[in-house]
């Protein structure tokens, strides 16, 4: 059981003590629109995790009640997702089409209550008489048609005798309910088209609101679990179960915060753009937050979990920093992967006073690892080594192999550079180097002090591998649409060598590929002729910590230094960049550029002392006041510490979006004005309630009716049509995560 009890635990728990179930079940209902994403995971997570600690079920469930969109490719993908997880849903896979004719008796059953009524308003009739947050809607003058008349036409409806659009069933609540939801829902709609699984029978389909509550009560589910933006569909749950009467325990529903994550884009319908915009390779790019990506990446289920588990359930929307999941999967990792040697770009060296090979027995764990195992490494006169582990001319700090100073070859000798080969245009093409025979690793009598041990290949048996470095898919942090994609997310290097031990482990062996970070075999294109490997995620830079360490190689190369290597950190510095990577969970270039900047570290701390957000506050210390800094000093600033907290409290708060957050800042910077008066005085509070958006939502919609077609008819792109017109008519101060879930559901 996960050690912290959450809310939901805890309703879970309270409800099985005061017997209102014998048994918890639970379900996971995705639509099966798309593939899984992190966010499902969660969703997973919560489900069946519950279902496990409390002896219970979960039911995996497609929610396929929108024929348009629906496949069976994605219910495979779901289920493998779930599979791959851990989880186990028992015999069946529940399908809400399974259940058409159940729902449509209990349609017939509210009708007959009176409960029910055929409208034949045409949509924007029904959004007009819905009336606003201010004003109470009007009901239909079909409403009060007969209920044999209302019987006969939904009947019809059935049949297919209308066409769609022509008439809707209705449930009859409130005209002038406060919850604008329970203004007389749809429960019903016409479609002709044709259901992947349901096949031409049916030419109604019933709307979520409707068919969720009933495949939950049908199914037994005793804890329907769902996402923050489903809360005013609550009362609509209730009333439908409660009318029908049915007979109990029913369900109840309960609302947890949804996960985002930043650096990407989350939902399916975001992700499908990617995918049939060929801006990735596919859904299991391993570039995407899907499950199938993850996998195919080599990220494990047990990182997942695990980072499930860390970021908690809780009732208020967050961001969580993608380097969260990172640390998931490299704490994994390193307690599993093997360590072997693979250069990216090969330098090759001559070792002028070797004859002959061998085999050099290497340990594949370190020692803080508990597992065993080793390898035979061959060696020979001629190896190749990482390019950058020479230099010509060092840098201050530098560790590594130069003209004067030597180098340890990793498990094998230590080696002095005697001769540099050079090109016609003066690149460096060969190192001629002299090894010394009493050093080798383990039973090394000869004295010489090297400052880091590097990793190698053997030139004749080393193996020829394509290597894929990936990035973050976008280069925001907070993409708002394609033109945010980082261009430089995949980089390939075709020609990197491996040790031969790579190759003839068996392929779903992740491995560390010592200094570079953990590397898996691509499960769809790796070939024997061309095997390709992907980077899962680099490792930390501890390279602080362990350079002094001879036979523990400093962890990670930065390649984004260009001009040779910084250097070394001071024990202070070092200090505050471990705590920044361990305990604050600080990404490495953040703590980097932290750490290293007195000022900065301060300010950072202090601003950290009024509000606790490391990573948030990290990021903004670390990009826009050192900006800052690096045209004024630290006293000349106008913002301070204090200020910067209350900037960033107010974004996690969502008093402000992250937009308007950049505008303020900007203000700040000239003025020195609070953040909380400037956004008062401009009036640039976030709004966030779905009362005063959907209204403007509404009209929009109802301003564009061929825009509304278009979408319907397919053209998904036009969602970003709405909701731009959202934020413009808002002035940007509507929050973009709630208008376009708003938008999205009011297309629907
Ligand atoms: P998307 O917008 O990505 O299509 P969705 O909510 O429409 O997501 P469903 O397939 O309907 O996706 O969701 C299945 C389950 O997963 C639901 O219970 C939903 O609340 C949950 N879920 C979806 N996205 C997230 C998320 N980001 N965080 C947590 N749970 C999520
Ligand atoms: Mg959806």
């Amino acid at each position: 059981m996960s050690e912290h009890k959450d809310f939901l635990r805890t309703i879970v728990e309270e409800d099985l003590k005061e017997g209102k179930y014998k048994e918890v079940v639970t379900r996971f209902p995705p639509e099966p629109n798309g593939f899984p994403h992190i966010g499902h995971a969660k969703s997973i997570y919560i489900n069946f995790g519950i279902a496990r600690d409390y002896h219970g079920h979960c039911n995996l469930r497609m929610d396929d009640t929108d024929p348009t969109k629906e496949d069976t490719k994605y219910v495979e993908a779901l289920k493998d997702a779930v599979k791959w997880l851990g989880f186990n849903w028992g015999e069946n896979v529940y399908f809400t089409s399974d259940y058409f004719p159940k729902l449509y008796n209990y349609a017939v059953q509210l009708i007959k209550m009176g409960k029910a009524y055929v409208d034949s308003l045409n949509e924007e009739e029904i959004k007009e008489y819905r009336g606003t947050v201010t004003q109470p809607g009007l009901r239909s003058k079909y409403a009060d048609r007969s209920i044999e008349e209302n019987l006969d036409l939904f009947e019809r409806m059935k049949k297919g005798e209308f066409k769609d659009g022509e008439h809707v069933l209705r449930a009859k609540i409130d005209m002038s309910a406060a919850n604008m939801k329970m203004r007389d829902p749809l429960l019903y709609r016409i479609r002709h088209v044709h259901h992947f699984r349901a096949g031409d029978e049916w030419f109604i389909y019933p709307m979520y609101d409707f068919a969720h509550c009933l495949s939950d009560y049908i199914e037994g589910v005793t804890h329907s679990i769902c996402t923050l933006e489903f809360e005013n569909n609550r009362d609509i749950y209730d009333w439908v179960l409660d009318t029908l009467e049915l007979e109990p325990p029913r369900p109840y529903q309960h609302e947890f915060a949804r996960l985002g994550i930043n650096y990407t884009v989350m939902s399916k319908r975001k992700l499908l753009e990617l995918v049939e915009g060929k801006y990735v390779s596919g859904w299991d790019d391993p570039r995407m937050p899907t499950i199938a990506g993850y996998k195919r990446r080599g990220y494990t289920p047990e990182s997942i979990l695990n980072f499930c588990d860390q970021i908690g359930i809780a009732k208020a929307n967050s961001m969580v920093d993608v380097s969260q999941l990172e640390f998931c999967i490299r704490d994994d990792l390193n307690k599993k992967a093997p360590r072997v040697m693979c250069v990216l770009e090969p330098l090759k060296v001559t070792i002028i006073n070797y004859e002959g090979s061998e085999e050099i027995d290497a340990s594949y764990y370190p020692h803080d690892v508990p597992k065993e195992g080793s390898r035979k490494v061959p060696f020979s006169n001629e190896l190749y080594i990482e390019r950058d582990d020479f230099m010509e001319n060092p840098v201050k700090g530098y560790n590594r192999l130069t003209l004067e100073q030597p180098v340890r070859l990793r498990h094998a000798y230590i080696i002095t550079c005697k001769e540099l080969i050079k090109d016609a245009k003066g690149n460096i093409i060969e190192i001629k180097a002299q090894y010394h025979p009493d050093s080798k690793s383990g039973s090394d009598t000869s004295g010489i002090k090297v400052k880091s041990a590097i990793q190698w290949v053997d030139a004749k048996k080393a193996k020829t591998i394509e290597v894929r470095l990936y990035d973050r898919l976008y280069k925001n942090e907070a993409p708002e649409g394609l033109e945010d994609l980082n261009p430089d997310s995949l980089k390939i290097i075709k020609n990197a060598l491996v040790e031969p031990a790579v190759i003839t482990e068996k392929p779903d062996e992740r491995f560390q590929f010592e200094r570079q970070g953990y590397f898996y075999a691509d499960p769809v294109d790796y070939t024997e002729e061309n095997p390709v490997f992907n980077k899962i995620v680099g490792l930390k830079d501890s390279w602080t910590k362990k350079s002094k360490t001879e036979n523990k190689p400093k962890q990670e190369v930065k390649k984004v230094q260009i001009h040779g290597e910084e250097a070394p950190m001071n024990e202070t510095q070092k200090a505050l960049f471990d705590k920044y990577v361990d305990e604050l969970k600080l990404n490495n270039e953040v703590a980097n550029i932290l750490a290293r900047d007195e000022s900065l570290s301060k300010f950072y701390e202090e601003a950290l002392n009024v509000f606790n957000s490391p990573v948030h506050l990290a990021n903004i210390v670390a990009n826009e006041v050192a900006k800052e800094l690096k045209e004024k000093e630290i006293n000349k600033l106008k913002f301070n510490a204090k200020q910067i907290a209350q900037l960033i409290k107010m974004v996690e708060e969502e008093t402000i979006s992250n937009k308007i957050a950049k505008q303020v800042f900007e203000q700040m910077s000239k003025t020195g004005e609070n953040p909380t008066q400037i956004v008062e005085a401009k009036g640039l509070v976030q709004i966030s309630n779905p009362a005063v958006i959907l209204p403007i939502i509404e009209e929009i919609i109802a301003k564009n009716p061929e825009m509304k077609a278009k979408y319907q008819a397919g053209n998904e792109k036009l969602l970003g049509f709405f909701v731009g017109q959202v934020l413009k008519t808002t002035g940007g101060k509507a929050n973009p995560k709630v208008v376009n879930e708003l938008v999205a559901q009011k297309l629907k």
